[in-house]
């Protein structure tokens, strides 16, 4: 008989895992404390209006990517998704009319860049020769090291090797001291503002080299397309998914995870538990304290640092917004105050002109968003219900204020208004402190593997972004595949499934 596998957690590491599980034989069954499945990749209809929620970039988009294009292909999102890559990534305004164009293609960036400052060239064109080198890396998807053949990491380091210097030049620096050289104060502002993802300068020469290769696109239908096409092909394979079931704790018996217990009290038994949901609640709340390793309380008390929770402005916009950048990252003359513990200095805004399923014909999506203090907002929605209205009330007309600022007359043709707090985003996924993605990305975690089994744990995985530092849809992603590829190994079966 197929082994039992439950799942916590319909993200999509969840969903990742239980298709590949289900194509590998076993008998997977997901249970989702939301009653619909995506997690944090998601959207939401307002009036005609489908609010984006989550994808800016996607990486593996391009059909030749080596790696993660053949991942979603499988999971069932090519063909059938169009891509739009962006020319303009963002646009970056200054409060004296200054900007930057940061163009995907490196090129056209490095232009742009001399052109904002050319006396800073000292420092643009290494970065820029960083961002061309890193976009030749053929990143493939590999098994877990544990299960990889002498030779395939021989082949795996062999292609790392040409970029070992990059990695090791860019690794050592944070994205505020490079800034720190540049000579112009808007360029050295601005540049902080490309991602605006925390201070790995790798990781931001990556993301603007999977740009430069076309490989970084937007879904067209966005969150609710992709997911959708994902949990369809894992439920025409027979996979299961139980929506509205948080569960409360990983029942385990002689040191082996043999089941979950829900809120309700309902008692599940399986083979494997995989928790594919927020890693604190797994490891302090589902799990007995004993398998807690000192490793990650250290991670959770401050060890790694979380990406912050966030506050999305969205709004409808009965107007075609064609002339509009897709997104804009507009510095502010007045600091936004957002709650008593943050403080907005620019705000960023996406205008979805370029996907025509978010809105009614001439009409557009649009938002914005800023980190928010997580204790506040939850504190507030739990506490004060009046207040936390009329929070989430100052917030819009704050930034429909600095929106029509910036473009003038646009106040006038918004027609839906929608904002979600930290304790949204709490509420739909139960992620820590309401963040956003996890662990901003660490350069310790470039080379080295987050640990996803517990030591004495038997029967027992996690995946998913709180194991992968940097967060994204594509660790979460392949997550799902790698552990199937565990499970797989660990049954004596062949393990090469993609
Ligand atoms: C605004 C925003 C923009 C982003 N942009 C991008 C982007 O452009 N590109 C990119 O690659 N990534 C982006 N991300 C990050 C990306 O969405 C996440 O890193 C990724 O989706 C995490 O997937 P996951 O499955 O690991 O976790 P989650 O999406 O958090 O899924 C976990 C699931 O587990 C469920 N769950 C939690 N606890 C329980 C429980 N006790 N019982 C049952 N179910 C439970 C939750 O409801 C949730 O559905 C963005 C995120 C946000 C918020």
């Amino acid at each position: 008989m197929s082994k039992k596998v439950l799942i916590i957690g319909g993200g999509i590491a969840g969903l990742s895992a239980g298709y590949f599980l289900k194509k590998s034989g076993y008998e997977p069954e997901i249970f989702e404390h939301h009653a619909i499945a995506g997690g944090l990749v998601t959207a939401w209809k307002r009036k005609g209006y489908t609010f984006e929620g989550c994808i800016h970039w996607l990486v593996g988009s391009s059909p030749d990517d080596p790696g993660f294009r053949k991942l979603w292909e499988e999971l069932g999102c090519f063909p059938g998704i169009e891509i739009v890559d962006h020319e303009i990534f963002t646009r970056i305004e200054g409060n004296n009319g200054e900007y930057l164009n940061v163009y995907s293609d490196a090129d056209r960036f490095q232009k742009e860049l001399l052109r904002v400052s050319p006396e800073d060239k000292k420092y643009i064109i290494p970065f820029i020769n960083g961002v061309k080198k890193l976009s030749k890396w053929q990143m493939r998807l590999n098994p877990p090291a544990s299960l990889m053949s002498g030779k395939e990491k021989m082949k795996l380091m062999a292609g790392i090797v040409p970029f070992m210097g990059e990695f090791r030049k860019w690794s050592k620096l944070s994205v505020s001291k490079y800034a720190s050289n540049f000579k112009s104060d808007f360029l050295g502002k601005a540049f902080k503002s490309i991602l605006g993802m925390g201070e790995s300068m790798i990781f931001m020469l990556m993301t603007l080299a999977w740009l430069h290769r076309k490989n970084a696109g937007y879904p067209i239908g966005g969150s609710l397309k992709m997911i959708g096409s994902i949990e369809d092909k894992y439920r025409r394979r027979g996979g299961k998914i139980r929506f509205n079931s948080t569960v409360k704790k990983i029942i385990v018996e002689n040191d082996t995870a043999v089941g979950i217990i829900l809120e309700n009290g309902e008692e599940i038994r399986g083979d494997i538990v995989i928790s594919a949901a927020d890693g604190h609640s797994t490891l302090f709340e589902m799990l007995p304290k004993k398998y807690l390793t000192d490793e990650f309380r250290d991670y959770y008390s401050g060890g790694l640092e979380p990406f912050p929770a966030i506050i999305q402005v969205s709004l409808g916009i009965g107007s075609p917004c064609s002339g509009m950048p897709g997104a804009v990252q507009i510095y502010l003359n007045e600091p936004l105050r957002v709650d008593p513990k943050t403080t907005a200095n620019e705000l960023g805004f996406r205008f979805f002109h370029f996907d025509p399923t978010m809105a009614p014909k001439g009409k557009t999506a649009a938002n914005a968003l800023m980190p928010a203090d997580f204790d506040y907002w939850y504190d507030l929605r739990q506490n004060n219900a009046e207040k936390y209205r009329q929070e989430k009330e100052r917030i819009a007309e704050a930034v429909i204020e600095i929106l029509d600022n910036r473009f003038p007359g646009i106040s006038e043709k918004i027609e839906v208004r929608d904002i979600a707090t930290p304790a949204t985003y709490y509420r739909y996924t139960l992620n820590w402190n309401g963040s956003m993605e996890g662990w901003l990305p660490n350069t310790r975690f470039m080379m080295e593997e987050m640990k996803k089994e517990l030591p004495g744990l038997k029967n027992f995985h996690m995946i998913g972004q709180w194991v992968a530092p940097g967060g994204g849809l594509p660790p979460s992603a392949s997550a799902g595949l790698t552990v199937t590829q565990k499970i797989l190994a660990s049954d004596g079966k062949d393990f090469r499934i993609l």
